[in-house]
């Protein structure tokens, strides 16, 4: 869920090509659900290892992709516990029979993920995500040869939100999009943490790396710095 320039909610899957400097690692957008989610796949060009990021619904749709691509995830990962970045996690480990992980400080709203989306969008088959590991500042996500996403911490949004980043790309999740911030209207969000994340934290990579958000387009570091409002 974001704050700003939030798109009417609308079930429209599209695909989206990411470029990626790095021609090795192959990043591909999948919009799912109905809050039009960004999930990332992500995988290294010669094994074709990978992970998928933030899985919010349409478990078929991010399935037949898998297999058109021929990647082989190894992990299933969260940005943080918001029900349309997770909806798909329990058919997807189920599916490929691989792990799950997010931040522990998240594990509340996975909780409450299948009542969430209830009250949202009106979805009734939701089906809760199982977590297998807690990721937490500084681990290392590996896949492939050379494939490596770090963990970084990026609270605000919610207690356990993360992104990954890695080599001149950073997932940024609800924490920062194009043009706009996560929102932080619920009682456990800080705005103080998140402008904190954002600024002492994702501000201090590189002008060029490229931002992958939660919703939205992607954007650059350097760009959302030099607009940057709140
Ligand atoms: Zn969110």
């Amino acid at each position: 869920m974001r704050q700003k320039n939030q798109r009417n909610p609308k079930r429209n899957l599209e695909l989206k090509q990411a470029k990626n400097k790095d021609n090795q690692i192959k990043v591909e957008c999948l919009v799912v659900g109905q809050l039009q989610t960004n999930c990332y796949m992500v995988w290294e060009k010669e094994t074709r290892e990978g992970v998928i990021i933030d899985p919010g619904d349409d478990a078929e749709y991010i399935l037949n992709r898998v297999r058109d691509l021929e990647i082989k995830p190894l992990f299933i990962l969260a940005t943080h516990g918001h029900f349309d970045h997770v909806l798909a996690v329990l058919e997807l480990k189920t599916a490929l029979k691989i792990p799950f992980l997010i931040n522990e400080k998240d594990l509340f709203l996975l909780k409450r993920a299948v009542s969430s989306a209830k009250f949202f969008t009106g979805e009734k088959e939701a089906l809760k995500p199982i977590v297998d590991k807690f990721i937490k500042e500084n681990d290392r996500i590996s896949f492939g040869k050379k494939g490596k996403l770090k963990v970084i911490d990026s609270p605000g949004h919610s207690p356990g939100g993360v992104v990954f980043e890695n080599r001149g790309v950073v997932f940024s999740g609800d924490t920062l999009f194009k043009q706009g911030i996560g929102t932080t209207q619920y009682s456990y969000c800080f705005q103080f943490d998140l402008l904190s994340s954002i600024k002492n934290k994702l501000f201090k990579l590189p002008d060029e790396t490229i931002v992958y958000p939660g919703h939205g387009e992607e954007t650059t570091i350097g760009e959302e710095k030099r607009n940057f409002s709140f």
